[in-house]
């Protein structure tokens, strides 16, 4: 898989791609991340990047030609690039859009600063996307959050495929709690059913839990 991420802000990235699960994915050929610096594709002097926004208002605005051009490099080296903009009234990503990019061969990702896009750079993307109902200083950050989830999905990323099957979001339900050693930690012991090599009735013990805290979580999330 081909990632390309869009941003006047590459240096962000480095620490979070360059280390674990990414780092090692990217070590395997699994996925190849470019960062692009769309100050790259400015032509004047002070590589503006940004403009007074059309009618007054606060804060500057994206312009669009070095994102155009930004863009038009990437679609050179992947014509059938997925395109994604950051918005925080995009669809709120979850785990199943994560699994759906996964499976795609080739994404670009724009990240916004300022007041965010001229509006013409909206028809650029194939779908907008946010992290939550909150505002970011600029898309860096959600752009990493997704490149996390949607890389460890990817097949042969992770050394162990399994756990993928019982983490939260699989099967609708919330993972169950685990436990490592030691056995009582100040006070708060490990459930015995866990130490009874009973691996039926552990099984069974966990999707109770599950559910337990699934009904819990829905609560939540109803309000
Ligand atoms: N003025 C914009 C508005 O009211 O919608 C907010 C702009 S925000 C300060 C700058 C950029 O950060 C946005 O263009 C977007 O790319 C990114 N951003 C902010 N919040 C985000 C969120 N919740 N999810 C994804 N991207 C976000």
């Amino acid at each position: 898989m081909e990632i390309y991420i869009l941003s006047i802000f590459p240096n962000m990235f480095e620490s979070v791609f360059n280390e674990t699960i990414i780092k090692r994915a990217q070590e395997k050929k699994l996925v190849k991340i470019e960062t692009v610096n769309i100050r790259d594709f400015t032509h004047d002097k002070h590589r503006t990047t940004d403009d007074y926004p059309y009618g007054g208002g606060a804060g500057m605005v994206m312009k669009p030609e070095p994102i155009y051009e930004a863009m038009d490099y990437v679609k050179e080296k992947s014509p059938d690039v997925h395109t994604i903009l950051l918005t925080p009234a995009g669809e709120i990503f979850n785990q199943d859009k994560a699994k759906e990019l996964s499976k795609k061969d080739s994404i670009a990702i724009i990240c916004g600063r300022y007041e965010g896009f001229d509006e013409r750079v909206r028809y650029l993307a194939d779908e907008e996307i946010s992290l939550g109902r909150f505002v970011l200083s600029g898309g860096e950050i959600a752009a990493m959050a997704i490149v996390d989830a949607t890389v460890r999905l990817i097949p042969g990323v992770l050394g162990n495929e399994e756990s993928l099957k019982e983490e939260s979001f699989e099967d609708g339900l919330i993972e169950y709690p685990q436990y490592t050693r030691p056995r009582v930690y100040r006070g708060m012991a490990v459930p015995d059913i866990l130490l009874s090599g009973n691996h039926k009735k552990i099984k069974e013990w966990r999707m109770q839990k599950a559910k337990e805290r699934t009904l819990k979580w829905m609560g939540v999330e109803d309000g």
